[in-house]
């Protein structure tokens, strides 16, 4: 069960073995075969479990298999409680998809508007971002949706909710497709996280360690 028994492409194979990951994480093992598939999931993990590339090679996957002949706007999105997780996960995303085209940009509290306006119209794939701000963004931005989005993770999905973004979370789930694949990580499940994704996820497989 190590990294080249879960049918990667070549080009992001090439981007996990750069990272210098040798054999799969526990967490990783258990729930990286289940997001390959597609589907909806709620995966038990917590800080340092390696939980980041758990979502981050699924959603790359995803993209690249998918078609994407002509540009209507980002299609994988990454929510973090923080602006430091952000920029954290947006750094796995470009070391992990150097050997593909697929772009992320950060949409993050305590940055520029300005820059974030341009970053969004030069057609980003992926967008790793904080609620308030891209709540902020959708208001404003004409042009700005999400409905283009075919992957969505929820990331530190405990902790979106305790730092008081549900509102957000539930203004930006609103505006993205049905259809889309949604992975929703935590180390812990309280009751209104369990409410939030029985209202929004799919028949999501549950995955604990
Ligand atoms: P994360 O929980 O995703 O923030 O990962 C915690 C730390 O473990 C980070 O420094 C990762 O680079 C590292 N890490 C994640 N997966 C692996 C792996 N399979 N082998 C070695 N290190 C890893």
């Amino acid at each position: 069960g190590g990294f080249q028994s879960l049918g990667l492409s070549d080009d992001i194979f090439r981007g996990v073995m750069r990272m210098g990951y040798k054999v799969p994480t526990p967490v990783q093992r258990k729930a990286l075969p289940v997001c390959l598939l597609g589907g909806d999931v709620v995966c038990m993990a917590r800080t340092g479990s390696g939980k980041t590339a758990a979502f981050v090679v699924p959603m790359l996957e995803k993209l690249l298999s998918s078609p994407n002949n002509t540009y209507q706007g980002a299609r994988g999105l990454i929510l973090s409680p923080t602006r430091d997780l952000a920029l954290q996960t947006l750094k796995v995303i470009k070391s992990m998809g150097k050997f593909t085209e697929i772009r992320a940009v950060p949409i993050v509290g305590g940055d520029g508007m300005e820059k974030q306006f341009e970053d969004l119209s030069n057609k980003p794939d992926i967008i790793v971002a904080t609620p308030g701000r891209l709540a902020h963004h959708l208001l404003e931005v004409p042009d700005f949706n999400l409905k283009n989005i075919e992957c969505v993770v929820y990331d530190e999905a405990d902790r979106l909710f305790e730092m008081g973004f549900a509102s957000q979370l539930r203004d930006i789930s609103r505006t993205m497709p049905e259809g889309r694949q949604t992975l929703l990580f935590s180390a812990t499940m309280p009751k209104m996280l369990v409410e939030f994704a029985r209202a929004g996820l799919q028949d999501p497989t549950l995955v604990r360690l």
